[in-house]
């Protein structure tokens, strides 16, 4: 179909696409066209990987803005937010405004309002809703990219219920639906009365084999299968073999490993079979693109990397700087990178094609079945589809790699041949339907229990689920759990959210975050808790946490748990007592009703101070922190540490013989460890080293525990706790990773930790010291850098900013450096065992 032909799109877009090098559509495209996918007609389209979805979704939206609509384009990870913003940006030409929305959860975003394109994850979107931005209820056309995500038991909720209200806001919306090939395609668009693209076609062949006995095995030719030579030599790797023979014929490889470990060992020694074929050119661009990666932090990561990136090799996974990754992509997709390990992480979204892709590990570590898993199908085909660069290899070639003859038959029968699974909502899972079910009644969506089951009813879970009966009782669980923490109130059948669960809901925590909170702060602070008739929610709680033995309703939903179906956790309370509890706490709220709210709050304690330590334990043990892992050791270490700060920490703990409950609370404790030792000014590299953690990870617990925090001083100043100000600082100090006394200096724009150290060493304690303190002792503090210099102190309010003439005084340099270190002081668990925990900090622009 040719580009002029589309009907409904809006003067100057043909002449753009061709501009573009798009004069016709591919086929999948023209089938969307067919189907009505500019002219406002819902469409889900199951199109293999790089076949040109984005492209469909493009004329959806172009057509739709001009209609008068605004666009929403939902992707699945943050880090494509941007990508795809960059990516629409041309349509600007169109006069479209494009915006992305990204950042904090809590955050209205209604400057999005005069945009025309929006770009947002779900997980934003979700809580624009929450927030109730104004334009959400104004739009022309929704997509949802990466739309089978909607099967991942940790996101896909969030995903499923997003589109559901984003339907029911805008009942005349237009929904695009991008997935990749699955089983059920007609199952989602069903879901979404929407019009169905399901093909397979793809702009180049793709070869799909396994590597066994010095040869490709693939699964084309005569007989079905075709075998080449692809030999493997004494010394060498599978791996190793297909990344030379690719590069002999001028070619790139891409290779999945199953952890990060792996991937980056891997780059290691395929930089050793890269490396003799460069040539000297490349040579010296690899050396300066080393040099750069090595610049953006100093840690073994970025060392390693930048040693393979040197040799032409590289690795790619989630504990990489955003700046690491997106280096590393750009000079793969210039092909200066000839290999590059990566975790599965890349296969979704990130547009790196490549003429060979290797599935080298099909298996990997699950923790919940307790031992290697197979990958699921949809995943291997995603990162096989990555192979073949249109217009540049005549095919792409995807290649598991088999030990053994058995193993050929069973990669041949399990992928090659296989389709991918179908896509099943996970949507009844309990911290999902926690989160969803208190957000659906704060924000007003629903205001009984009527009226949410019958929103439930218009998701995809409702649409998958046979069972009768089986929602409404998952439901009233999720209800009395929320009533209990006193997040809902439930007056007959009527359903309100309270302050506390507007708050949660807003700041968008999982509600088990805000009880562990709640819970923690209560139990540290109160005295008495002000409510005659003794049923505050901690005294609730507390009834609640007594072990119950489990009946037979709580041991089907055990039984389920265990087939992926509804998970009760411990905290949420024994369904047979909920029933009894239920009314009981129905009546209580009529009761409660009729006293004024105030009177029932409980006296808090105004001299207890709560440290960093027990606070970042406290996020760390809610669901919304990621927490660590305790290696072997970490056990004793951590066990130690504990009983040394028992009485600082907030909330019971566990005794030791509750071991999965004692190992989730040691797991925080090292979690929250980290957390102090950034916020101590530990050096980065010995804080990765410590922990066995990649930079990118240091960066993403100190983004969590900022905004848990952050949310933690809004629960604390709703509750009345008189604790906000210790809070505050232990969030400043973690998102700034520096001691109090740094604090001011931190607050002006420039200064980050390493520099606000060495200002303070050289006696510029704060912002009027910058403003007033001899310039060449600040030009000392700051190793002569004399543009950073001028910078920081414009932003610090001086008047005369100029470096000119000054020269750095020598003592205040030579001071620092001398000094350096000794307020860094880390004091972690090993720190005896750590000679070297006073070092030097180099280098800490850190992750900004
Ligand atoms: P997907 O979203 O399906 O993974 P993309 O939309 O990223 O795939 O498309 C892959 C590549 O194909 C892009 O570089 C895009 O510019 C190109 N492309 C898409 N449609 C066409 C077309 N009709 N003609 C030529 N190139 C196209």
């Amino acid at each position: 179909m040719d580009v002029e032909t589309i009907p409904e799109l809006p003067t100057g877009a043909a002449e753009l696409l061709r501009e573009d090098g798009i004069d016709s559509l591919y086929p999948p495209q023209a089938e969307a066209v067919e189907a009505g996918v500019t002219q406002g007609d819902n469409l889900v389209a199951s199109v293999p990987t790089a076949s040109g979805k984005t492209l469909i979704a493009q004329l959806a939206m172009i057509s739709a803005i001009d209609r008068g609509g605004t666009a929403l384009y939902i992707v699945p990870l943050r880090a494509l937010a941007s990508e795809k913003a960059a990516e629409f940006e041309q349509l600007e030409a169109l006069g479209i405004d494009v915006g992305v929305s990204t950042g904090n959860y809590e955050a209205s975003g209604e400057w999005l309002a005069s945009k025309d394109l929006i770009v947002a994850t779900s997980e934003k979107v979700d809580s624009l809703v929450r927030n109730g931005a104004s334009w959400i209820e104004n739009l022309g056309c929704v997509v949802s990219d990466e739309v089978h995500l909607i099967d991942d038991p940790e996101r896909g909720p969030t995903l499923e219920v997003t589109l559901a209200k984003l339907r029911q806001l805008n009942p005349g919306a237009q929904i695009v639906a991008l997935s990749a090939t699955i089983d059920n395609a007609d199952a989602i668009a069903e879901w979404l009365d929407a019009e169905l693209v399901d093909t397979d076609w793809r702009p180049i062949d793709l070869r799909m084999g396994v590597h066994y006995g010095g040869a490709a095995h693939f699964d084309d030719g005569e007989e079905g299968h075709t075998r080449e030579e692809l030999p493997v030599g004494a010394s060498e790797s599978a791996t190793g073999a297909i990344v030379r023979d690719t590069l002999e014929d001028g070619g790139s490889t891409l290779v999945f490993v199953n952890s990060r470990r792996n991937a980056e060992a891997a780059a290691g020694r395929l930089g050793s079979v890269v490396e003799p074929n460069l040539e000297p050119e490349e040579r010296a661009k690899l050396a300066t693109l080393a040099e750069e990666i090595r610049d953006v932090s100093d840690t073994e990561t970025s060392d390693d990397l930048a040693d393979a990136v040197a040799k032409g090799a590289a690795f790619h996974h989630a504990g990489l700087a955003s700046e690491h990754r997106s280096l590393v992509e750009d000079a793969f997709r210039d092909r200066l990178v000839k290999v590059v390990s990566a975790t599965p992480t890349l296969a979704a979204g990130v547009n790196t094609p490549s003429r060979r892709v290797v599935v080298r590990d099909w298996r990997r570590f699950d923790g919940n079945a307790g031992g290697m898993q197979p990958l699921p199908v949809l995943e291997v085909h995603q990162m096989m589809g990555r192979a073949g660069r249109p217009g540049m290899d005549p095919y792409g070639e995807a290649l598991l790699l088999a030990k053994g003859h058995d193993e050929l038959d069973e990669l041949f029968d399990r992928y090659v041949e296989a389709d991918p699974e179908p896509v099943q909502s996970k949507l009844a899972a309990e911290p999902a339907l926690r989160t969803h079910v208190l957000a659906t009644v704060a924000s007003g969506f629903a205001r009984s229990r009527e009226e949410l089951l019958s929103f439930l009813e218009e998701t995809l879970y409702a649409s998958q689920t046979s069972e009768a009966g089986r929602i409404g009782r998952v439901v009233e669980d999720v209800l009395v759990y929320l009533q209990r923490n006193d997040f809902l109130e439930r007056d007959g059948g009527t359903l309100t959210a309270t302050n506390l669960g507007h708050t949660v809901s807003r700041l968008y925590l999982d509600p088990m975050s805000a009880a562990t909170i709640v819970d923690g702060i209560e139990h540290a602070l109160v005295v008495d808790d002000g409510s005659a008739s003794g049923d505050s929610a901690a005294e609730r709680r507390d009834e609640t946490s007594e072990e119950v033995p489990l009946d037979d309703a709580e041991a089907a939903l055990n039984e389920e748990s265990a087939s992926g179906g509804f998970t009760p956790a411990s905290e949420l309370v024994d369904s047979a007592t909920a029933g009894d509890d239920a009314a009981d706490g129905a009546e209580n709220d009529v009761e409660a009703a009729t006293e004024p709210a105030e009177d029932a709050g409980p006296t808090y304690a105004d001299d207890v101070p709560l440290t960093p330590l027990a606070l970042y334990h406290l996020v760390s043990r809610t669901p919304d922190m990621y927490e660590l892992y305790l290696r072997s050791g970490d056990r004793e270490t951590y066990s130690e540490l504990y009983y040394e700060h028992e009485t600082e920490l907030l909330g019971a703990a566990p005794s030791e013989y509750e071991e999965d409950r004692f190992e989730h609370w040691l797991s925080a404790l090292k979690t929250a460890k980290l957390l102090e030792d950034w916020a101590e000014e530990l050096d980065e590299d010995k804080i990765t080293n410590r922990y066995g953690v990649g930079p990118g990870d240091i960066r993403s617990k100190v983004d969590t525990a900022e905004w848990l925090l952050g949310a933690t001083e809004e629960i604390v100043a709703e509750l009345g706790a008189p604790v906000v100000d210790d809070v505050r600082e232990a969030r400043m100090r973690v998102q700034h990773g520096v001691k109090d006394e740094l604090l001011e200096l931190v607050g002006v724009r420039g200064v980050g930790r390493k520099r606000a150290r060495r200002l303070y060493r050289a006696g510029i304690e704060n912002r009027e010291a910058l403003r007033t303190a001899d310039k060449s002792v600040i030009l000392g503090a700051l190793r002569g850098r004399e543009a950073t210099a001028e910078t920081i102190l414009e932003n610090a309010g001086r008047e005369d900013a100029s470096m000119e003439a000054v020269e750095p005084d020598e003592d205040a340099e030579a001071s620092v450096e001398a000094a350096s270190g000794s307020g860094g002081s880390g004091g972690g668990p090993d720190a005896s065992a750590d000679d070297d925990a006073n070092g030097d900090q180099a280098n800490l622009g850190d992750f900004s």
